[in-house]
């Protein structure tokens, strides 16, 4: 008998309801519990990955150890939780159909018609089968009511069918506006959205309502009147200033206790009693840092999640606030002044030239005005780039990236192979993106090593240009110090330092994508206590 439970989370009405959170944080109460949890991602669009959809439209693509480019609510998940996702917790229409019409060429389908319904449906259940652990949530992107999303919502509706209720639950959530003239709460697209629901066979056993606050009976009372869900089980979600405190939110509520009978789980007891305490911790920060991050923007969106969480878990663990500000790398090009009243500068990842300047102009700054400062993939790769202009004298100094054609190329592509550099010897132009977790080894003398309290590392990765070997003989003597190498071949930097600065790191790797509110990132950590010592405090 197969005992493995489903929870599947959608979404109504509109989009960006942070279905994402909810998921994770469900996730988080039955960890707590002591379940084995999973996660899957169902995402409606047809790109086979979201790798090359635009950041600042889409979101940030969260990196897996395995290398896999995937929607950024597996960020959610990894940070919420203590799983570790992969290309297995991410599915999206593109990778469906392309699996699919890829078994039909192999002949997989002996002659038959190949149809959404069942080749495409099964395909979706085989995924959804497949993954390990006790209690899958499983979140369906989108909206219901758009066309892409309806073959994950009928594969869900079989899953219902064919496992019973007891082993699959539907949970929908929703958003319950307020209208700004009268502060009227309107149930309205909250029944629409179920009824939508409904005419594909999907009847919702609990209801998360978004909406800016906690609903009251008569409302929750209307809401199940009108959608077929007790009372008891329509949950309000009102916004929160910290998303980390909506695992206690739905705890309030006894989310976790409408899940354990509902799926007919062993009784165990929830306890939140630490990640409340981390929660206190946020709480009662007195101290804030103002921390700079340049960019091309004027204004955050998701493009950077990864980072700001990493952050903010880094912050809650030191019992500081921060002043997170975006600032675009074009205004300090013409007065680099403006980073004055900053304790902490940030240069993150990027793609492309526009913006590179301010950003090495920044660098520049922060380097011989001692600001602790962290470059991030790009950010490091600039770092590079600024030291051999403005200390070496190497004016020219670039990457191929923003100049394929310089005499200086301090950055360029190697070729790979899959997922590996090629031999040295080997490299030449062109190559694919470096992608996912790989060892490092960290110089034994460096700040770096004393951060990790280690000489090695493992971290995740996602650029496609690497330092050229030919420059590192500048270096030598240098305040500016190659100090941690890829395990697997020592002609890729990974770090580098100026040990002498009060914190001037730079990392071809994203820490930002393993920190998690229960276990902050240490370079994050680090950087924030420079921030605080540059600060005077
Ligand atoms: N654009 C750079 C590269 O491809 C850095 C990428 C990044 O910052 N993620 O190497």
């Amino acid at each position: 008998m197969n005992t493995k439970k489903y929870i599947f989370v959608t979404g109504g009405v509109v989009s960006s309801l942070g279905k994402g959170v909810a998921s994770a944080s469900i996730g988080n109460l039955l960890e707590s519990a002591g379940f084995k949890i999973n996660f899957l991602k169902l995402d409606p669009y047809l790109n086979i990955d979201p790798g090359t959809m635009n950041p600042f439209e889409h979101g940030e693509v969260f990196v897996t150890n395995d290398g896999a480019e995937t929607d950024l609510d597996l960020g959610h998940y990894e940070r919420f939780t203590s799983v570790k996702m992969s290309r297995k917790n991410n599915l999206t229409s593109g990778l469906v159909y392309t699996e699919v019409t890829q078994k039909e060429r192999n002949g997989d389908y002996l002659g038959q018609t190949v149809q959404v319904i069942p080749h495409l449906t099964n395909h979706i259940q085989e995924k959804i089968f497949d993954l390990p652990g006790d209690i899958i949530i499983c979140e369906v992107g989108g909206t219901v009511g758009d066309i892409e999303s309806l073959p994950f919502l009928e594969a869900i509706r079989q899953v219902r069918l064919k496992r019973g209720p007891e082993n699959a639950l539907f949970i929908h959530m929703t958003s319950v506006p307020i209208i700004s003239s009268n502060k009227e709460v309107k149930t309205k697209p909250t029944q629409h959205s179920v009824k939508e629901l409904l005419s594909i066979g999907i009847q919702p056993d609990i209801l998360m309502c978004r909406c800016e606050v906690l609903l009251s009976k008569e409302h929750t009372q209307k809401i199940s009147l009108f959608t077929n869900v007790e009372q008891k089980r329509v949950i309000s979600v009102p916004d929160v200033d910290f998303i980390y405190r909506v695992p206690q939110v739905l705890y309030e509520q006894h989310l976790h206790s409408l899940i354990i009978d509902s799926l007919k789980l062993d009784k165990k007891r929830v306890s939140l009693k630490n990640w409340n305490q981390i929660i206190d911790l946020h709480d009662s920060a007195k101290e804030v840092l103002n921390v700079a991050i340049v960019g091309k923007y004027t204004s955050f969106n998701d493009a950077y999640k990864s980072l700001h969480e990493a952050l903010i878990h880094a912050a809650t663990a030191l019992n500081i606030k921060l002043n997170l500000v975006p600032q675009n790398s074009e205004l300090i090009l013409n007065d680099p002044s403006a980073l004055d009243s900053f304790h902490v500068v940030i240069i993150p990842g990027g793609f492309g030239v526009r913006g590179t300047e301010g950003k090495i102009k920044t660098i520049q700054y922060c380097r011989e005005n001692n600001v602790p400062t962290i470059g991030i993939c790009m950010g490091m790769q600039l770092m590079l780039i600024e030291y051999f202009k403005n200390a070496l004298g190497f004016k020219n100094a670039t990457s191929t990236e923003y100049d394929e054609d310089t005499d200086t190329p301090i950055f360029h592509m190697i070729e790979m192979l899959g997922n590996t550099p090629i031999a040295a010897t080997s490299r030449k132009k062109g190559g694919t993106l470096r992608l996912g977790g790989s060892n490092i080894f960290i110089e034994e003398s460096s700040n770096v090593s004393k951060i990790y309290d280690s000489t090695h590392c493992s971290e995740r990765h996602r650029h496609r240009y690497e330092f050229n070997m030919d420059y590192k003989q500048h270096l030598d003597g240098q305040e500016l110090k190659i100090v941690g190498v890829a395990k697997n071949d020592p002609e890729l930097v990974e770090l580098v330092e100026i040990a002498s600065h009060n914190w001037f790191i730079g990392c071809q790797f994203h820490p930002e994508l393993k920190s998690t509110l229960r276990e902050p990132h240490p370079i994050f950590v680090s950087l924030l206590r420079a921030g605080l010592r540059f600060k005077g405090v």
